[in-house]
C-alpha cells in the first residue's frame, strides 16, 4: 500500500495575543493578586513559557466569594430567567465569533491537536452555553426538586479539557441563577482568563463569574471557603475524596466527577472496521487524557487477532506530532507530571507481564510526548487494567461469553463510561442494561451533547452534568 506523506499545516498562532502576565478576574475585573506568588504555564509540545499567572492566596480567594455573594445578592438571583438567558446567549455568540482564537490558545496551553480544539472542544463549549442559556427562563419546567438557585458555586476544574469543563460548571450555574467562584487547572488557566475577558466582553454583572488561578493549594482554599453554598470539581479520584470527606456534615451541595476506566466491548458481529475506528478515537483522542476513554478494551475472543491487526495497521497512520498543525492526530501530553504517571504505569504493564506495542513513532525532541501504546495479555489483576492512566495507553482483555463481557467490564471501582459494539439490537440493550456506567455508547464512542447527562458510578463520582439533570446540582 502506498501511504502518502502529509505536508505541514500549521495553523497560525498570530490570531492568539498572549500576555506577559495575567492577574485574577474578580468583580468584573482583573485584579492585581494580594499573593505575590506566580505560577508560569507552559506548552507542553516544545516547553517554552507561554505567560505567568497570579496563583491566589487566602485573601484573594476571600475577595473573590465576597464579589460573588454581594452579585448573587443584589443583581443575579433576582433577575429574571430571561435576562440571564440574554447574557449566556451573548456569550455564547461570542465564543463562537472567537473560536478560533481560542481554539488556538487551548491547543498552545494543553497540548492538545488544533483539529479537537477547533472541531470538538470550541463547538461543544458554545453549544453549552446556547443550550443552558434556553433554560434559564423555563425552570420551572425543568422537572427538578427545586427551582430555586443555591448562592455561591465554588467549582474546580482540571486541564484535559479547561475551556470546555469551564463550561459545563459555569453555564448551568450562571442560568440557574447562581454565581460562580471558578479555578482552572495551573497547567491551562489561559483559556479561562480569555472568558473572563468574554465576560466583560459580555456586559456580564461584576462578580457573576470571578476567576481565581493557581494550583492545589487556591484549590483548596475555594472549595472550603464558607460561603461555597454549591461545590462542584472535576479531576482526580483521590482529591475528590478530600472535598467529600471535608464537605460531609455541613449543609454545602456538591457534585464530583472523577477519573474512570471505560471498558469498550467489541462482539464477534461487530462491523470490525468501524470498531477500529470507535476503539482509536476512545483511548487516543486527546491523548487519552479522558475521564470516559475507552482504556479497557474487551474483545471477543474468536475474532481478537484480526481486531488486533486491524488495530494496530489503523495506529500506525497515526500522525504525532505538533498541536497546531491540523493534520495532527495525537499532540502532547500536558505536563512533565502526567508524562511520568503514564511512564510509571506502563512500565509496571511490563513488569507485571503484559505486553505493550507502539508503532514506529519518532517523537519530537522538546516537550512531553508519549507514542500510542497497545498492552495485550493484560490480565484483570494488573495495575494497568485498573488505574486510570490518563494517557495514550490501551489495555486488551478478550471475553467469550457476553455474561463474561459484562463481569469484566463492571469490574472495576469506577463506572463512568463504556461502549459497546455488535450489530444486534438485543445484545446490544441487554449488555448495556447491565453495564454500570454512567455513560453507554453503543457503535461509537466519545461522542458529547449538551443535551445529554454525564456522570459516574463508584469512584467515579456522583451528579451529573449537562441536560436537564445538570441543572438538578444547582437548585434547591
Ligand atoms: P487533580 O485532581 O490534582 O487536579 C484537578 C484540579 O483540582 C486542578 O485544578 C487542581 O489544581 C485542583 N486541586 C488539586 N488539589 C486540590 C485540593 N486538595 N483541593 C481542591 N482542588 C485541588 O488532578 P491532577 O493531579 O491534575 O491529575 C491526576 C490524575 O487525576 C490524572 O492522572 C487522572 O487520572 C485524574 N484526572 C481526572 C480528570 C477527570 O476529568 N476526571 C481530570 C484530570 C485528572
Ligand atoms: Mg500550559
Amino acid at each position: 500500500m502506498e501511504i502518502f506523506e502529509y505536508a505541514p499545516a500549521p495553523e497560525s498562532r498570530a490570531i492568539v495575543s498572549i500576555r506577559p502576565s495575567y492577574d485574577l478576574f474578580i468583580d468584573g475585573e482583573f485584579v492585581e493578586a494580594k499573593s505575590d506568588e506566580r505560577i508560569v504555564t507552559v506548552n507542553p509540545a516544545d516547553e517554552e513559557p507561554l505567560a505567568e499567572v497570579a496563583a491566589a492566596g487566602d485573601a484573594d480567594v476571600e475577595r473573590a466569594f465576597a464579589a460573588a455573594r454581594r452579585a448573587y445578592e443584589r443583581v443575579w438571583s433576582a433577575l429574571p430567567g430571561a435576562e440571564r438567558g440574554k447574557y449566556l446567549f451573548r456569550i455564547a455568540r461570542i465564543i463562537q465569533e472567537r473560536a478560533r482564537e481560542l481554539a488556538v490558545l487551548e491547543s498552545l496551553d494543553n497540548g492538545k491537536p488544533i483539529k479537537e480544539t477547533r472541531d470538538v472542544d470550541l463547538p461543544l463549549v458554545a453549544a453549552h452555553f446556547f443550550y443552558y442559556a434556553g433554560w434559564a427562563d423555563k425552570l420551572a419546567h425543568a422537572g427538578t426538586a427545586g427551582t430555586r438557585p443555591l448562592g455561591v458555586a465554588a467549582q474546580v476544574i482540571p486541564w484535559n479539557f479547561p475551556l470546555l469543563m469551564l463550561a459545563w460548571k459555569v453555564a448551568p450555574a450562571l442560568a440557574t441563577g447562581n454565581t460562580v467562584v471558578l479555578k482552572p487547572a495551573e497547567t491551562t488557566p489561559l483559556t479561562a482568563l480569555a472568558f473572563a475577558e468574554i465576560c466583560q466582553e459580555a456586559g456580564l454583572p461584576p462578580g457573576v463569574v470571578n476567576i481565581v488561578t493557581g494550583a492545589g493549594d487556591t484549590g483548596r482554599a475555594v472549595v472550603a471557603h464558607p460561603e461555597a453554598d454549591k461545590i462542584a470539581f472535576t479531576g482526580s479520584t483521590e482529591v475528590g475524596r478530600q472535598i467529600a470527606r471535608a464537605v460531609a456534615g455541613t449543609d454545602k451541595r456538591l457534585t464530583l466527577e472523577l477519573g474512570g476506566k471505560g471498558a469498550n466491548i467489541v462482539y464477534d458481529d461487530a462491523a470490525i472496521d468501524q470498531a477500529v475506528e470507535g476503539i482509536v478515537t476512545g483511548i487516543f483522542f486527546n491523548q487519552g487524557h479522558v475521564c470516559c476513554a475507552g482504556s479497557r478494551l474487551l474483545v471477543q475472543e474468536s475474532i481478537a487477532e484480526e481486531l488486533l491487526e486491524r488495530l494496530r495497521a489503523r495506529i500506525s497512520l497515526l500522525r504525532l506530532g505538533d498541536p497546531l498543525d491540523k493534520n495532527t492526530d495525537i499532540g502532547a501530553i500536558n505536563s512533565a507530571a502526567q508524562l511520568a504517571r503514564i511512564r510509571e504505569l506502563t512500565l509496571a504493564g511490563e513488569s507485571e507481564g503484559a505486553t505493550g506495542w507502539s508503532p514506529a513513532c519518532p517523537l519530537p525532541e522538546r516537550g512531553y510526548w508519549f507514542p500510542p501504546t497497545v498492552f495485550t495479555g493484560v490480565t484483570q489483576a494488573h495495575r494497568i487494567a485498573r488505574e486510570e492512566i490518563f494517557g495514550p495507553v490501551l489495555s486488551v482483555l478478550t471475553f467469550r461469553t457476553p455474561d463474561e463481557a459484562v463481569a469484566k467490564a463492571n469490574n472495576t471501582p469506577y463506572g463512568l463510561s463504556a461502549g459497546v459494539w455488535t450489530e444486534k439490537g438485543s445484545l446490544m440493550l441487554w449488555t448495556a442494561s447491565r453495564l454500570r456506567a454512567g455513560v453507554v455508547w453503543s457503535n461509537t464512542f466519545n461522542v458529547f451533547d449538551p443535551a445529554s447527562p454525564f456522570g459516574g458510578y463508584k469512584e467515579s463520582g456522583y451528579g451529573r452534568e449537562g441536560g436537564r439533570h445538570g441543572l438538578e446540582a444547582y437548585l434547591g
